[in-house]
């Protein structure tokens, strides 16, 4: 929720706006290489809607009812001097906003446990961030609906006739109990622990990768289709049924969030050691997560380790690296963030008050080669320097251009020429 700010804040006094909605409507996709972009630049001045009708975008009065057919994509909120980034609608139905992790200035998202990221159509949750050995934690390869099964309370039982389902050997073995893993009963309904864990060694294939690096999917029984338990008490111990390698701090675990329709994807956890090490996610073999699938370049995205941060960096994908924003966004003023709704991107940058000495964006956060991805982010630094466009008064559009004339090397004063 939006707090009472204190006073060392610059004020700001408006919010430039520019809005590049994608022409095709694809899985809500956004491609940042598109030619065929719609670009629109507002200049708001207090708190507004910003709606979607097509590929048009525009401001709304907090209090006017939504044109016909317009659809909300957030908020912009002004309070005591300050603007912020907000959902369309308080409730939790309401979309998530996604940061654009490219636009950050300086290095990228620093990860945190619990953040949601969107490669292409891919979602990724931050299962575990474990920076250093000191605690000895290892990963927590629980998904959430397998359970915890106890072998102990069958210990009370004479198992010594019991067949076990694979070796088809009677009696429990020296520590390798008789385990009822699943809901096969009868004959079937035993089997050693020794048994089962080869059994999953050879499905699961968790190479030998270097620093103990591996994705864990949960495994079903072939006869019932129940998922195998991912930890058995043994006693007092609690130990994973599958018997994982020792991974090396500092690791992340991140969960695939599968839905139906992706069907090249399978529910998991990827456990990778950054010791050493960049995390490579993409399409290309070198992936270290790698995802098969049109909406993913080739090294999409990186995570890497500096200074007990883990860091997400994009790598100039086509559709882009977003991480999902937890709550409301403060507009610093000299720090632009980008934020996608589907096909459409919003850059947002805090026009500092004229009185006050704001910072303004510094072109050094814009170094690069030269690509239409730097120019993109050029232009939108080049609006940002405040050289005035109007106010907005309910919604009027002040300067349109399209990307791809301003990918050509067009300033942006000679596309607004053009175009108008
Ligand atoms: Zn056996
Ligand atoms: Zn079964």
């Amino acid at each position: 929720a939006m707090t009472a700010l204190g006073a060392a804040r610059p004020a700001t006094t408006s919010v430039q706006v520019v809005s590049q909605t994608w022409s095709r409507d694809s899985h809500d996709l956004f491609d940042f290489e598109a030619h065929n972009l719609h670009s629109q630049t507002f200049s708001v001045p207090r708190s507004m809607v910003c709606v979607r009708n097509g590929t048009e975008v525009q401001m709304c009065g907090e209090r006017d009812p939504l044109p016909a057919g317009g659809d909300a994509l957030l908020r912009l909120v002004q309070r005591e001097g300050s603007f912020w980034v907000d959902k369309a609608a308080p409730s939790n139905s309401s979309r998530k906003l996604w940061l654009v992790v490219r636009d950050l200035a300086g290095v990228g998202h620093k990860l945190a446990e619990g953040d949601v990221m969107k490669l292409g159509r891919f979602k990724f949750r931050v299962r575990q961030l474990v920076a250093s050995a000191c605690g000895g934690q290892q990963p927590e390869l629980r998904l959430d609906d397998s359970g915890v099964m106890c072998a102990g309370e069958k210990e009370a039982k004479d198992l010594s006739a019991t067949l076990c389902r694979i070796c088809l050997l009677e009696g429990p073995g020296e520590d390798d109990p008789l385990i009822t893993p699943c809901q096969c009963k009868g004959t079937i309904e035993y089997v050693h622990l020794g048994c089962l864990r080869h059994w999953i060694r050879g499905r699961l294939n968790l190479s030998d990768q270097p620093n103990g690096s591996y994705f864990y999917r949960p495994l079903a029984c072939e006869l019932c289709k129940a998922v195998y338990p991912t930890y058995i008490h043994n006693g007092q111990e609690r130990q994973p049924l599958v018997e994982v390698p020792w991974t090396q701090p500092p690791f992340v675990v991140l969960e695939n969030m599968v839905r139906d329709a992706q069907q090249h994807a399978t529910r998991g956890l990827h456990v990778i050691s950054l010791a050493e090490k960049v995390l490579k996610l993409g399409r290309g073999h070198e992936s270290d997560v790698r995802i098969a699938d049109v909406s993913i370049s080739r090294l999409h995205a990186t995570i890497f380790f500096r200074r007990g941060n883990f860091v997400l960096e994009d790598n100039n994908s086509k559709f882009g690296t977003l991480v999902a924003m937890k709550k409301p966004r403060l507009l610093e003023p000299g720090t632009g963030i980008s934020i996608q709704m589907g096909r459409t991107v919003l850059h947002f940058a805090a026009q500092p008050d004229p009185g006050n000495a704001g910072t303004a964006p510094s072109l050094q956060q814009l170094a690069g080669g030269g690509s239409a991805q730097d120019e993109r982010a050029l232009r939108l630094s080049l609006l940002n320097r405040g050289s005035s466009t109007g106010s907005v008064g309910g919604g009027t559009e002040t300067w349109r251009t399209s990307t791809n004339t301003a990918a050509t090397g067009h300033s942006a004063e000679d596309a607004a020429g053009r175009d108008s």
